[in-house]
């Protein structure tokens, strides 16, 4: 199995000259094919491959103009035009939307580098032309004897500098367990589950969207093209960061733990569309990251060799009574416990938790 491990790592002026020229060219050689290709499809319904637009680029170079290209490393260059051959092939197949130029401002600048364009070698990174290994925090261990795939290099807006190395990486299952568990995700909490505990949203996540908020007007009063907003700027981008780092990091902790003790973990299927219909759910559901919980608990127990079980969304979670399975006419969300007729006092999203695990088992 293919394992991507994340650092940071803090490059010499050079280096950093380097990478942001190299973005410079992945994003500029991504646009052109697209142009390109967009060109050929609408006016005469040619589909461009791949080696076509790997032809292009090796033209493109040879002219006056775009011989900056062999500045530098041309795989990082051939890598995005095969993203886009990527980008292409799920628009044809109906996966995704017309692919869509990327933006010096709003993309995430970033290169790939495969086999031939680093060397890896005594646990230091070299990218091709560059003299020196790159400066990686290794905040954590590569898997023994890891031998890197691929490389990605990437600088975010506030920034940092990353680079995700692919390893191929063999996982153990856990050893087999009896538990099983209900997952109600939530808006007060990030989620409670039908053992009846219930699991908080990130701490510090409340004083964060505060100071995010005061960074924000801040950057609002800024004039347009000066300095002051530049730096302003980047402090906003540095609290996002800091609320995205804390968030997954969390939903790491929580998943990991979930996967371990369970064998079992039932999820309600959940369209965010339907919820963010509801404004004032919209920021909470964002918030608690669901999406990004179900994800983690899909390749965690794929990894580990658990079960997870999706619900199907119209199932009455809520309103049926987890004890004698009659159904309650209404429950507004402000109602947080409520009494069946069988007697039951429920707690609204354990009940639900213990409904999703007890509807997971029955799907099966
Ligand atoms: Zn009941």
């Amino acid at each position: 199995m293919k394992r991507a491990f994340k650092y940071r790592f803090y490059p010499t002026p050079e280096q950093a000259e380097q990478l942001s020229r190299t973005f410079g060219c992945v994003r500029l050689v991504y646009n052109k094919a697209l142009e390109e290709r967009t060109r050929a499809f609408r006016t005469d319904g040619r589909k461009v491959s791949y080696l076509q637009s790997s032809a292009a680029l090796t033209a493109w170079k040879r002219t006056e103009e775009l011989g900056f290209l062999n500045e530098v490393s041309c795989v990082p260059l051939q890598q995005a035009l095969r993203h886009l051959q990527a980008a292409f092939a799920n628009f044809f197949a109906k996966r995704a939307r017309y692919p869509v130029f990327k933006s010096r401002k709003r993309s995430r600048a970033s290169a790939e580098y495969t086999r031939s364009a680093f060397r890896w070698s005594g646990g230091t990174l070299t990218l091709a032309k560059m003299d020196t290994p790159l400066d990686i925090v290794w905040s954590r261990p590569l898997p023994n004897r890891a031998k890197p795939s691929t490389v990605t290099v990437s600088k975010d807006a506030a920034g940092r500098w990353f680079v995700s190395i692919l390893v191929e990486h063999e996982i153990v299952p856990l050893p087999s367990v009896e538990a099983a568990v209900g997952v109600d995700v939530g808006i007060a909490e990030l989620a409670t589950l039908s053992t009846g505990e219930k699991i908080d949203n990130p701490r510090c996540e409340r004083a964060d969207r505060r100071k995010l908020a005061k960074a924000q007007r801040a950057l609002a009063r800024k004039g347009k093209g000066s300095n002051n907003r530049a730096k302003a700027r980047t402090a906003v981008a540095r609290i996002h960061a800091r609320i995205g780092d804390r968030r997954r990091d969390h939903l790491h902790k929580v998943t990991t733990r979930l996967v371990r003790e369970n064998q079992v973990i039932a999820v309600e299927d959940l369209s965010v569309r339907n919820l963010v219909r509801n404004r004032s759910l919209a920021r909470a559901v964002s918030d608690a990251g669901w999406r990004e919980l179900r994800t983690m608990l899909s390749y965690k127990s794929a990894w580990y060799g658990r079960e997870l079980l999706i619900v199907d969304r119209w199932c009455p979670s809520s309103k049926r009574c987890s004890e004698c399975g009659a159904v309650a006419e209404s429950m507004p969300l402000r109602l947080r416990q409520w009494s069946c007729v069988c007697g039951a006092s429920h707690d609204r999203d354990v009940n639900a938790a213990r409904n999703i695990l007890a509807a997971g088992l029955v799907e099966r």
